[in-house]
């Protein structure tokens, strides 16, 4: 464990302070221009160890997979501009739904509504698909 604390600590820093979602290669970009010395494999591995230990999250999107250190909401992507938005839901709405189903070991809730953002709806919606 104590080899990677260094590049843990890094990929938990600068996750922390995003908040666009990027995806693995823009955190690896991110990361690479204060240390130009970490390989891109050590990086990967690092963050794929990071999801399944809890510590981040996956944001699986339309157009790819993308990431997120805050983990206390949902996720809206827009069919348009492909920009994602965090979504703050009542838990009550969640705890609501797991409960009207037989799911009772749920540890992740991944959800991403999809639409058009307000920013793309007031611009010629005819354009969109
Ligand atoms: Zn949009
Ligand atoms: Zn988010």
């Amino acid at each position: 464990m104590e080899r990677n604390t260094k590049q843990r600590q890094e990929i938990i820093e600068t996750l922390k302070a995003c908040y666009d979602h990027p995806t693995i290669k823009e955190l690896y970009d991110l990361i690479k221009k204060n240390h130009k010395n970490i390989g891109q494999a050590t990086i990967y591995r690092t963050i794929n160890n990071l999801v399944k230990e809890d510590v981040i999250r996956r944001v699986e999107c339309p157009d790819g997979i993308h990431y997120d250190y805050r983990k206390d909401h949902y996720h809206f992507y827009c069919l348009k501009c492909s920009k994602i938005t965090d979504v703050f839901l009542d838990n009550k709405i969640i705890d609501n739904l797991l409960l009207s189903s037989n799911l009772n070991n749920i540890k992740h809730v991944n959800l991403v509504f999809e639409g058009i953002c307000d920013s793309c709806k007031g611009k010629s919606s005819y354009e969109i698909k």
